[in-house]
């Protein structure tokens, strides 16, 4: 491996360590939930999810795991 090679896989580990470097604008993701898969999305700062939970609160217990597990990494409603 080049040396230039060796700087860059260490860079990309002090990246991956800081998450406020990065900000999805999109993104599908297909959740396993207990009972059925859920395809959770996210675009335009806002979630979608196929579950009827979300249907009559725009927010689910999908979504508020992605929220936590990309937390920092999503942009809040005031930043879109
Ligand atoms: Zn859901």
């Amino acid at each position: 491996m080049d040396y230039g090679m060796i700087g860059k896989i260490e860079k990309a580990k002090r990246y991956a360590e800081d998450r406020k470097r990065f900000r999805f604008n999109k993104f599908e993701v297909t959740f396993r939930g207990d009972n059925n898969d859920h395809l959770v999305s996210f675009a335009d700062g806002k979630f979608g999810c196929d579950c009827e939970f979300f249907i009559t609160h725009q927010r689910c217990g999908h979504t508020m795991a992605l929220e936590i597990l990309f937390k920092e990494m999503i942009p809040t409603p005031e930043q879109v």
